[in-house]
This record gives C-alpha cells, sequence and structure tokens, in this order.
C-alpha cells in the first residue's frame, strides 16, 4: 500500500466531488446518502468496501485509512436509533481512529458507469438497451452469448459462487437479460414485463421461483455481497484519481 506520496485534500472535498459524482438528491433512499460520520478534516487514505461491518473498519484502521466509501452504510430508516451493542462497536472505532465513513446506497447502484448495475453489465459483456423497477435501477440489455450454459459459466467465473437458479425451460435461450445487484427480487415482475428471459440479481424470495416456473422466465440469484462488490471500489477509485488520494477496495466476504 502506498499511501505516503498522497498529498491530503480536504474531506469536504471529497464529499463535494463524490456528490458530485453519485447526485443522491435523484434518489428517494433507505437511509442517508453521503457523509455518515464525520472523521479527520484532512484525507490521504480511502478505503472501499462493501458494507460498514466491524470486520471492514478494523481492516480499514489496519491499513491507515482517513475516509471509508461504501454502499451499505450504519444508519437506515426504521432503526430503533439507539448506540448499543454492534452499532457502539463499529461508531466508537470510527470515531476513536477519527476516520469518516461515507455511505451511498440506491445512487451507488445506478451511477450510469460506475454503479453496481453498470459494472454488472461491464463484466458480464452485457449491452445495456434498457431500464425498469423502481426509480429505474434494474437494467435489461443483451449477452454476448444467448446460451444459457454459456452465460453461467461466464456468471460463476465471475461472481466465484453457485447461483440458485429456477429455469423452467432449459432450452429456453436468454436473448434478453435484466439486472439489478442485491435484494431486487421484488423487481422480478417489472423485469418479465419488460421481457426478459431471464433476471439476474443477489437474493431470491420464496414468491420468485414461482413466478418464473408460471412465466417461463429464469431467475438466478448470484448473492447480495457478491452483485455488490463492484460499484464502491469503481467510485471510489474513481474519486481517488480525480482527487489524488490513494485508494484500496477491502473485501469482507458474505456467503449472504
Ligand atoms: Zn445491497
Amino acid at each position: 500500500m502506498a499511501q505516503a506520496n498522497a498529498e491530503p485534500i480536504g474531506l469536504d472535498a471529497l464529499c463535494q466531488a463524490a456528490h458530485a459524482l453519485l447526485q443522491p438528491d435523484r434518489f428517494k433512499d433507505y437511509g442517508p446518502n453521503g457523509l455518515q460520520v464525520e472523521g479527520k478534516p484532512q484525507v490521504r487514505h480511502l478505503v472501499s468496501g462493501v458494507t460498514a461491518s466491524l470486520a471492514l473498519i478494523d481492516a480499514a484502521i489496519a491499513q491507515g485509512a482517513d475516509a471509508i466509501l461504501v454502499h451499505h452504510g450504519l444508519f437506515w430508516r426504521g432503526q430503533d436509533g439507539r448506540v448499543t451493542g454492534w452499532m457502539k462497536q463499529r461508531l466508537s472505532r470510527l470515531l476513536a481512529h477519527d476516520i469518516s465513513l461515507l455511505a451511498y446506497h440506491l445512487p451507488l447502484d445506478a451511477h450510469p458507469q460506475l454503479g453496481n448495475n453498470a459494472q454488472l453489465a461491464l463484466k458480464l459483456g452485457l449491452s445495456v438497451q434498457g431500464c425498469f423497477g423502481e426509480q429505474d435501477l434494474g437494467l435489461w440489455g443483451t449477452p454476448t452469448q444467448t446460451d444459457p450454459d454459456v452465460f453461467m459459466a461466464q456468471a460463476r467465473a465471475l461472481f466465484g459462487r453457485e447461483p440458485v437458479l429456477v429455469q423452467p425451460d432449459p432450452r429456453r435461450t436468454w436473448r434478453r437479460v435484466g439486472w439489478c445487484s442485491g435484494g431486487a427480487q421484488s423487481y422480478f415482475e417489472a423485469a418479465i414485463a419488460a421481457g426478459v428471459d431471464v433476471f439476474l440479481t443477489g437474493e431470491i424470495s420464496e414468491p420468485q421461483a414461482h413466478l418464473a416456473r408460471e412465466t417461463g422466465v429464469s431467475f438466478l440469484a448470484f448473492g447480495h455481497h457478491a452483485t455488490e462488490r463492484y460499484g464502491a471500489p469503481a467510485v471510489a477509485s474513481h474519486l481517488a484519481a480525480q482527487l489524488g488520494l490513494t485508494h484500496q477496495f477491502i473485501d469482507i466476504p458474505n456467503p449472504a
């Protein structure tokens, strides 16, 4: 890790650049986007990760982070707001080490080049043709390979795991693919309405298996974490290059 050469920049400059890039005001979200925990006023080393878990925070401390940028921050609508237990552990580590936490949820899914969904398109060779679902977060497009077995092999290699697959008709080619990272199983019907042959997301719930069988559209769940590993480092490395920061992505593996 080479952080000695980076000139520090103001935390404000980092927050402003992230805001300009991700435009969080365009989204109705489940928690606050942007600076969630304020640390030291100067930033040299930026760590990115998927979730502001204790393991990520501890790893970032060990790497000398001044700020952490994540997809899943600490605060969500519906929490009871008490700083006890796991919340105390995570917050106290950040505050003790004066590390800022920036979190971008839906804006980080949706950024047209750097977001989770755009990065999935890039890595799976999908060309984006349109969008669907809540706030147009889901994307659909065409794969380079319409053979389900070829597409699956490529996706397995990318995500490094076996998916949950519901494939009602193994002979049906996948000419139109819909995808949305993370817990987007509730977008399945919107994807079907967009005319997809298969929908790829992170998670599946009980109703989607039936919907897949009854509509003939395949459902692929490759893991919430596995499908959301690409947006945060893409955004953070873009910001680091723009601002002259050092950056590293720290992956905390997660079976979910
Ligand atoms: Zn998520």
